[in-house]
């Protein structure tokens, strides 16, 4: 939230495309007593005060108020088109930030596929605090119909993650709305350089900054984006209280990342549409889950609110288990690695990794099968990354 005498938004932009502003946002170099094109690395967790409650600049405690932190928050809020952004020491707190503001007995309506370290802060912990989780296929049709009278907060991963499955924000926020309830959408996988959930009626924007945004998997960092102005003054309340906060320096380094989003976005957009299609044709591949290809179940939600389709792949295999685990053994360019977003690519297997804290039987019933793979496609060339996986299916079969 603003604070007297911060150098940070950046007004001379906002008039401006994405692109532009992912530039600019959040910094204004004119405001700044130096005239520093990037915010200084505040290493301080205090500030000298004039008298007694008298901060000279209105800043009293890291926790409480950091420039750096509130040059990246600013930059936040204006790509996703909020009133406010609180940048969190990881996604998780960021998460755990947003369902801080829930009582016992609230439900929350979510989507099933999950991320995973997501379904077990919920399941493990959220709701030994009184909270009712819920969770369904919200990218099915009919998906928010009835929604329960408790309902306090719909909660969408869009694409999901590892099925990529497509909600439509608009329909949750409807249904969300009807109900007194609010809508809040993870968007990692998109960013807001393809999908800014608030213009299609969501009220809350989480992101893992440890991924697309910041981009360079060199930090961990999580943001949660508020549409109105008062949010933003309870959920500034809820980060200072419980200090879900992210350090200066990460903060500098997610912005820094942050600066060049729009143009990575594109290179991770098209080498994954290229991919996509060599594997849809390939004849070892059972299933390729890719928002942009016609043939996905999403793929007309998706061309109603995102730009372009991302840069994750998930694919299934006919040989499951063993056949997949030969697969990312043989890759040379993709590192089989959790995480995703950054600039190299990256492959794993859901069902053993990312996903493995999630009860088998109910993976199965959310479509995560043993032989499917997900690939996070980096920034590398699209025709060394097509003969990596040409060459690994080759062998693997
Ligand atoms: C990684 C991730 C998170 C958690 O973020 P961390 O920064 O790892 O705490 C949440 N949601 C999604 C979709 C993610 O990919």
């Amino acid at each position: 939230m603003s604070e007297p005498g911060r150098p940070s938004s950046n007004p001379k932009h906002s008039g401006h495309a994405f692109a532009t502003r992912a530039v600019h946002a959040g910094w204004d170099p004119f405001a700044e007593r130096t005239g520093a094109v990037m915010p200084p690395i505040y290493m301080t967790s205090t500030y000298v005060q004039d008298s007694p409650a008298q901060p000279r600049h209105g800043y009293e405690y890291s926790r409480t108020q950091n420039p750096t932190r509130f040059a990246l928050q600013d930059a936040l809020a204006d790509l996703e088109g909020g009133a406010a952004a609180f940048t969190c020491g990881s996604g998780m707190a960021a998460v755990h930030t947003l369902m801080l503001m829930l009582k016992p007995g609230d439900r929350i309506v979510a989507t099933r596929d999950l991320y995973g370290g997501s379904h077990r802060l919920f399941s493990k912990i959220e709701q030994r605090f009184g909270l009712i989780y819920e969770y369904r296929d919200t990218s099915a049709p009919g998906a928010f119909d009835a929604l329960p009278e408790d309902t306090r907060l719909v909660y969408l991963e869009t694409p999901s993650n590892p099925t990529l499955g497509v909600t439509s924000i608009a329909a949750a926020a409807e249904a969300a709305h009807r109900v007194g309830a609010e809508l809040a959408v993870d968007n990692t996988f998109a960013t807001p350089a393809l999908q800014r959930p608030i213009e299609h009626g969501a009220d809350y924007v989480l992101h893992s900054t440890t991924k697309y945004i910041g981009g360079h998997s060199d930090v961990v960092g999580g943001a949660l984006v508020v549409k109105e102005a008062a949010r933003g003054e309870e959920f500034w309340f809820h980060q200072n209280s419980a200090g879900t906060i992210n350090s200066p320096f990460d903060a500098f380094l997610t912005l820094r990342g942050l600066r060049t989003l729009a143009l990575r976005m594109e290179r991770h957009c098209a080498s994954a549409a290229a991919l996509a299609d060599f594997l849809e044709g390939h004849p070892g591949v059972d299933r390729v889950l890719y928002p942009g290809l016609a043939s996905f179940p999403g793929h007309q939600a998706a061309r109603a609110q995102m730009s372009a389709f991302g840069g994750m792949i998930s694919f299934v295999l006919p040989g499951g288990l063993a056949q997949a685990t030969e697969l990312v053994r043989r890759c040379q360019i993709f590192a089989l690695a959790e995480s995703l977003g950054g600039v190299e690519s990256l492959i794993e297997l859901p069902a053993p990794m990312t996903h493995a804290s999630v009860p088998a039987e109910q993976r199965r019933a959310i479509g995560i099968e043993d032989g499917l793979v997900r690939l996070s496609v980096g920034i590398e060339d699209a025709d060394d990354l097509r003969r990596d996986l040409e060459q690994a299916l080759r062998s693997s079969r």
